[in-house]
């Protein structure tokens, strides 16, 4: 195998939390009326994946945040396939989504911004090779088949998703298809075992 499975990586409680309210004086950097907070391990994180994988970023968030972010969080030595914000994202109304069964956690609002792959597909790449890691699985929810869910982080300094992904990610990087191998309960296997019953 010699091209490397590509890696698209979430932004917003996947990689980082940025919240208008200061939730302490540890965070990485400002950003319009945003304070910015890492999730731990993660410039380790990332340096382990730019290794292994070619990498890529595609949040919901606005365009330039998103670009804001990567600029300040990835280093220039790290070649990102593509960098794509709420513009590649495609709306779908909730109702839509109740209709084709997609799963949608927020009632309150009226769509859902979905990450299609077919438009990585376009770009060429094969989508048994592509991995997406993506807290809300709404959003990910066409494309279950390639999709990590972590827990979303929400600024606890404690936080240790990043290094348990990165340890279950060295165990896809070789893999021939990534559709092939059930991800949701990846996070099973890093979890202490529970005590045994009485
Ligand atoms: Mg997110």
């Amino acid at each position: 195998m010699n091209s490397k499975i590509l890696l698209i990586l979430d932004l917003d409680e996947t990689l980082l939390h940025a919240t208008a309210s200061k939730l302490g004086d540890n965070f990485a950097f400002q950003l319009y009326h945003y304070y910015v907070y890492k999730r731990p391990g993660l410039d380790a994180f990332i340096a382990a994946c730019a290794e292994k994988f070619q990498l890529a970023v595609w949040s919901s968030a606005s365009d330039d945040y998103v670009a804001e972010v990567v600029k300040r969080i990835f280093s220039e030595e790290i070649k990102l396939a593509f960098v794509w914000g709420r513009s590649r994202c495609t709306p779908i109304s909730t109702a839509r989504a109740d209709e084709l069964g997609y799963y949608h956690c927020d009632y309150s609002s009226h769509y859902e911004y979905a990450k299609l792959l077919k438009k990585v597909k376009r770009l060429g790449f094969n989508l048994n090779r592509v991995l997406i890691v993506d807290d809300t699985p709404a959003k990910v929810r066409n494309c279950y088949g390639n999709a990590i869910y972590p827990e979303p982080f929400l600024g606890n300094p404690n936080d240790q998703e990043l290094s348990m992904l990165a340890a279950y990610l060295d165990t896809l990087k070789a893999v021939e298809n990534t559709r092939s191998i059930e991800k949701r309960p990846w996070r099973q296997q890093f979890l202490p075992n529970p005590d045994p019953a009485p």
